[in-house]
């Protein structure tokens, strides 16, 4: 399985990172080694200083599919997470300043949370989704998925233009703004509405 992830897609996020709004969606992708595993700590890597959460909505694709079509989108997924796209912004920014590939500083051993998934029955809208991150108890990333410059049907029509998706494969949305560096011992706790669905131990 593989890992999707939207790069720029909550306008207030572009903005607090000074990047341009992209006419296209951002994409790149993390192997499955990535992923945290279950009741692990997030340990900092020794590459990097500055290393932010970016908490963002997630979709698990159910069915096969390629060059699949907006409208018919929603049948490819039924479950809804929450995760963390862990990014080395200071290896990340070197890297933007050369163009070169963000790997290093995005797909890194652990840098990929995923919670337990819902099923999307459980939502009115999925285009109208509370999520949010704490940290060591303070509120410090809120958003909604009705704030995505591209919504999750589109995302899925614009990612199998490129790519086949697979069952099992997810696709992590983007961050809304309040990206900040981790530190060690912190606890991260992320919510999808009222429910708390991951807390992390950050060393
Ligand atoms: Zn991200």
């Amino acid at each position: 399985m593989k890992l999707i992830c939207i790069g720029r897609n909550y306008a207030a996020h572009i903005d607090e990172l000074k990047n341009e709004r992209p006419s296209d969606p951002v994409i790149f992708l993390k192997p499955d080694t990535a992923i945290l595993l279950k009741k692990q700590p997030f340990f900092i890597p020794d590459f990097s200083n500055d290393v932010h959460h970016e908490v963002e909505l997630l979709v698990k694709i159910k069915k096969v599919g390629k060059h699949i079509d907006e409208k018919f989108a929603h049948a490819y997924y039924d479950e809804i997470g929450l995760g963390i796209d862990f990014t080395a912004r200071d290896l990340q920014s070197k890297l933007k300043e050369k163009g070169l590939p963000w790997e290093k500083a995005k797909a890194f051993d652990g840098a990929a949370v995923v919670s337990k998934f819902f099923s999307k029955s459980e939502f009115d809208d999925v285009n109208n989704i509370d999520f949010s991150l704490e940290k060591n108890g303070q509120l410090v990333q809120k958003g909604n998925t009705s704030m995505m410059l591209w919504k999750i049907d589109a995302l899925i029509e614009y990612i199998s233009k490129y790519f086949t998706l697979k069952i099992g494969d997810i696709i992590f949305t983007g961050t809304p703004a309040g990206v900040a560096k981790v530190n060690p011992d912190d606890q991260l706790t992320g919510y999808i509405e009222e429910k708390q669905v991951f807390s992390i131990k950050v060393k």
